[in-house]
Parts: structure tokens; C-alpha cells; sequence
């Protein structure tokens, strides 16, 4: 009940404005977000980046935000992505960029996107900058594919992200083959009808394997971005995690303790950070699929 709650109030205008000018709620929602989010500045995400690097990590950066509602705030988020891909060469740090395309376009104009995304793939391009496109609500899977695809017939220092969960993404996968970006396979974060959707299950585990087991079978570049112990063990038991193109990537602060001893272990490994101001629905999402989580959560709003 408590993660279906906190997964309207973070697609609820009314309440999110709500909670955001509520002297009591909105701290709790903050200590939340610490866990989650590297800080509110581009200057947060390099530090953090900085010290990921030193110890061995390299990084997946997102500027956070989506569904941008218009054309203005969209020519922002693009451009601080470009400030980003500047800053991430400038520092040294060894950092691919991520982001949704209704962040930079999507929600207001597919052709937006397509512009905007072309702009960073060929700026991202000149700065030997990798980007990973992120993937979102079912309703806007053919057009982000559409726009990757595009792009990536043209760049290839872009990727995709596919959700194991959609039982359209086999499908896709097959096709996305055919192009040259890395892969990222994620489980899938988003509440869809059961339709066109697979629980979280053995079944899931099953079919992330297999996907896994796809994309080495022609040697495609993928990351296997997943907190899931069990799966990871049968990931590495079975070898598929030791090749120079396959790299075990996790959310900064939801399992460190795993990314610490997979890289120690000797795979390939990324800690993917997020910065700035939109982190709300973000963090109501990583507070929603994890019960111990929703529990330190109502203790923190018990407590206020
Ligand atoms: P689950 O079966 O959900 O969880 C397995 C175990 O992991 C849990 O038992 C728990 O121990 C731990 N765990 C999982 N989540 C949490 C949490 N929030 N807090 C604490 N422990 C937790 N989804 C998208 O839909 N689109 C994207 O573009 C996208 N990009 C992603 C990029 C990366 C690098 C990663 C790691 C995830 C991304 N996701 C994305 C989220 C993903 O789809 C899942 O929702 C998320 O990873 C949780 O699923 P899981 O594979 O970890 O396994």
C-alpha cells in the first residue's frame, strides 16, 4: 500500500507542491533523498565522481529531471548536459552520461528530442563522451527507440537502456542488436498493466538471463545493471560477467557493499550518480520498490 502511495504522490503535482512546502514533510522527504542523490549542483556530481574514481569506479552521471513540459526548459537541460560533457573531459573523470529524453524534448515535441539528442551525441562525440539513453513508461518506448536507433546509425558513442520486463523488449532486443550502442538491461522500474508486463519473479530472472546470454552470443557491449544478489551469482557462476565488454553497473548507495566485491572479484564495474534539483520522483521510485526502505521512511515521517 505504502509503495503504490508513494509511487501517485510522485506523479501528483498537488501533492508533490504540497509536501515541498510542508515545514514537516519536506525534510524527511530530503534525508531520503541523501541516500540517493549525489547533491543538487553539476559540482556535486564531478566531486562525487572524483572520489568514485579514485577508488576504482567509473561513473554513469545523470543531470536528473524528466517529462520537461516545455521548449525552454528543455534548451536547459540540453545545455547543461553540454556543460557536463565539458566539465567531465576538463576534470578527467572517467564518467559516460545518462539521461531520459523527455528530459531534453520528448514530452513536447519527439523531433525536439531527435534534435536535442543528435546535438549531445555529436558535442559528446568531440569530447570522447559516451551517452546512455535511459528508458522510460511503456508509452514512450517506440519513440525513444525510434530516436536512438537514428541516432545511433550516425554515433557510436551512444547507448540504450531495455526493460527485461517488457514482454515487448525480447523483440526489441533482437533489433537493437543490429546497432553498435552498449546495451544497459534493467528490470524495469515502472508500473505497467499486467498485459505487457512480467512480474518481478523467477520467471524475470530467467528471461534476464536470457537476454544476457543474447547480446554475448554476437559479442554486443552490455551492462548488467542489476542489485540482485541471486541473479548476479548465476551471472557470474555461469561466466558471462568476465568479458572486457560486459561491466556490472548499480544505482550510487543502494548496494555498496555488492559493487565493492564484485570489483574486488575483478569485474568490470559503474556506479551510476544522479544531481540536481528534480529528485523527487527519483527518489519516491527508489523508495517504492524496496520495503526495508518504505519502513525507514514512515519511522522518519513517525518521527518529525
Ligand atoms: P530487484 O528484484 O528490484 O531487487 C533486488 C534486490 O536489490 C532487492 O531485494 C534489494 O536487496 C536490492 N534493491 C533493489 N532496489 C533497491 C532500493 N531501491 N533500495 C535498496 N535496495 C534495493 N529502470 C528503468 O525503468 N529505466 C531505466 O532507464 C533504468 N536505468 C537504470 C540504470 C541503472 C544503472 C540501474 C542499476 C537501474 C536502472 N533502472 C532503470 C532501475 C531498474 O529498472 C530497477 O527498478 C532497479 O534496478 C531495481 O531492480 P533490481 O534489478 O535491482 O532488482
Amino acid at each position: 500500500v505504502a509503495a503504490n502511495a508513494l509511487k501517485r504522490i510522485a506523479r501528483n503535482d498537488g501533492m508533490k507542491q504540497y509536501i515541498q512546502n510542508s515545514k514537516d514533510l519536506y525534510p524527511v522527504f530530503q534525508r531520503a533523498a541523501k541516500r540517493f542523490i549525489t547533491g543538487e549542483t553539476r559540482e556535486d556530481g564531478i566531486q562525487r565522481a572524483r572520489s568514485l574514481n579514485d577508488k576504482g569506479y567509473p561513473v554513469s552521471l545523470e543531470y536528473i529531471g524528466e517529462n520537461t513540459a516545455t521548449k525552454e526548459e528543455c534548451v536547459k537541460a540540453k545545455n547543461e548536459m553540454i556543460e557536463l560533457i565539458g566539465d567531465i573531459q576538463s576534470h578527467g573523470i572517467d564518467s559516460k552520461i545518462s539521461f531520459d529524453l523527455s528530459h531534453i524534448g520528448l514530452s513536447v515535441d519527439e523531433s525536439l528530442a531527435l534534435k536535442h539528442m543528435d546535438e549531445l551525441a555529436g558535442v559528446a562525440k568531440q569530447h570522447v563522451c559516451y551517452l546512455m539513453i535511459s528508458m522510460e513508461e511503456s508509452a514512450k518506448t517506440n519513440s525513444i527507440l525510434n530516436i536512438y536507433k537514428q541516432v545511433s546509425s550516425i554515433y557510436n558513442n551512444v547507448g540504450i537502456t531495455l526493460q527485461v520486463n517488457l514482454k515487448r523488449s525480447l523483440d526489441d532486443l533482437r533489433e537493437l542488436l543490429h546497432f553498435p550502442g552498449k546495451i544497459r538491461l534493467v528490470k524495469g522500474a515502472y508500473k505497467e498493466s499486467p498485459e505487457i508486463m512480467i512480474q518481478r519473479s523467477e520467471e524475470l530472472n530467467h528471461r534476464y538471463l536470457q537476454f544476457v546470454q543474447e547480446c554475448l552470443d554476437v559479442n554486443h557491449p552490455i551492462s548488467i545493471a542489476t542489485h540482485d544478489e541471486k541473479l548476479l551469482n548465476e551471472i557470474k557462476k555461469r561466466g558471462y560477467a568476465q568479458k572486457s565488454n560486459v561491466e556490472i553497473e548499480m544505482l550510487d548507495g543502494i548496494r555498496p557493499d555488492l559493487i565493492n566485491q564484485s570489483k574486488e572479484e575483478g569485474y568490470n564495474t559503474r556506479v551510476y550518480l544522479l544531481y540536481g534539483l528534480e529528485w523527487f520522483l527519483y527518489v519516491c521510485h527508489r523508495l517504492a520498490e524496496n520495503p526495508p526502505n518504505i519502513y525507514q521512511f514512515i519511522a522518519d515521517m513517525v518521527n518529525v
